[in-house]
């Protein structure tokens, strides 16, 4: 059961991180503002804002504060790294279908996770395909270590009692289990597979038994939820679940089956999501998260390519999951290299990339994603973003 932090814990894991004294006012201010929007929630020990933020008492969140608040770190915050392709489902809007080539082996993927954590990543999300058909993950979880928040985005497929156990004695901070729908045959023909969502209900009350993790539910809101207005029916569901956490995004315009542009969500709604969101977090218990609250122009807007990174399964740099281009592959060429050619392309800006440049992107596509990187750069060519949001205006200033 969500369980609101006490003030007093509250205080004290801000006050463990003296050096927040050291950012400018205007920052602090600011994070104080965005802060009151949520319920700090004490999840199992950890004080959590939100899944998108390492708990307030971690190293990873001093990390936040003496590397990017402080330092201002060029570098990128966040990372998600596919682990697998395979994946038993079969989603409708999946950002991984059509990505082909040589996985990255274990080794691989923690020599990644050394980089990007010296690069300044303090937060890391492991995806697929479905991670845990990954026999190593507990090992690549426990690379990740204390000083960088380490976040699982499953299906919940092949879990067991005792693998979530496993999973978080590794360290495994956050854990997401996917569920689009509260209505058992949508979620499934959604998912293109028959059982999700038992299986994602069972995985959550396996990831809630093991303890020791905060633990939400990720849900991708179809056109069809947003435009028959039922997140709020969605919302009531979660709720009598138990989870931690509601983390909610849009289905993004892909290149090849959704490239008009229909997909993508109006100004209208979004501001409707942020609203719900704002309403539902006064009343407590279950946190919502929605994405286009965070990526908002009044907070930190769209920092694909510069903040945010996401190496797929294969090693492709992409500057972040939904958007299918790549700027070079790791197994071929330093991280750090690629990352540098790609950050110079990638202002934060105050709307999100694959929103607004869906059209563009698809014009190149080939049949095949991601995108080249020669593609892809020419899509930067074209371009335009826009200011940075508000984060970002104030640490400029
Ligand atoms: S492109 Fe969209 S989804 Fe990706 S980081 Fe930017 S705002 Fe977020």
């Amino acid at each position: 059961m969500a369980r609101k932090a006490s003030n007093l814990a509250v205080a004290k894991a801000i006050m463990s991180h003296p050096g927040i004294l050291l950012a400018k006012p205007s920052l602090n201010l600011f994070l104080i503002r965005y802060m009151r929007k949520f319920t700090v929630i004490d999840a199992e020990g950890r004080l959590v804002l939100h899944s998108h933020l390492p708990p307030l008492n971690s190293r990873a969140y001093a990390r936040f504060i003496s590397e990017h608040l402080i330092r201002k770190s060029n570098g990128p915050s966040h990372a998600q790294i596919g682990v697998t392709n395979a994946c038993p489902q079969n989603c409708e809007y999946c950002y991984n279908k059509g990505r082909s080539g040589k996985v990255m082996d274990t080794e691989t993927i923690r020599a990644v996770i050394r980089e990007l954590k010296s690069m300044g990543v303090f937060w890391i999300g492991l995806t697929g395909g479905e991670p845990l058909l990954n026999g190593d993950l507990e090992r690549i979880v426990e690379s990740i270590g204390e000083d960088c928040s380490a976040k699982l985005f499953t299906t919940g497929c092949t879990l067991t009692p005792l693998r979530a156990l496993d999973l978080m004695r590794a360290g495994l901070d956050f854990v997401s289990v996917s569920l689009d729908h509260w209505n058992e045959e949508i979620h499934d023909r959604v998912r293109g597979f028959r059982g999700a969502f038992r299986t994602a209900l069972r995985a959550i009350e396996m990831f809630m038994n093991a303890g020791g993790m905060h633990v939400s539910v990720s849900a991708v809101l179809s056109g069809d939820m947003l435009k028959t207005d039922n997140v709020e029916e969605f919302l009531a569901f979660l709720r009598r679940l138990d989870v931690h956490e509601a983390w909610l995004s849009e289905a993004k315009p892909g290149v090849n089956a959704h490239r008009t542009g229909e997909q993508v969500i109006s100004e209208r709604e979004r501001l409707d999501l942020i609203a719900l969101q704002d309403r539902y977090n006064k009343e407590g218990g279950m946190t919502v998260n929605y994405l286009g609250h965070f990526e908002d122009r009044e907070h930190f807007g769209c920092t694909a390519g510069h903040k945010m990174v996401y190496v797929d399964p294969f090693g492709e740099l992409s500057p972040c999951v939904f958007i299918p281009m790549t700027f070079g592959n790791v197994l071929e060429k330093p991280l750090r290299d690629i990352y540098a050619g790609m950050r110079s392309r990638f202002p934060v800006e105050d709307r999100c990339f694959m929103n607004t440049n869906h059209g563009t992107i698809g014009g190149r596509y080939r049949g095949k994603i991601p995108l080249s990187a020669e593609d892809s750069l020419s899509v930067m060519d074209e371009v335009r973003f826009g200011p940075p949001a508000r984060f970002f205006c104030l640490q400029d200033r």
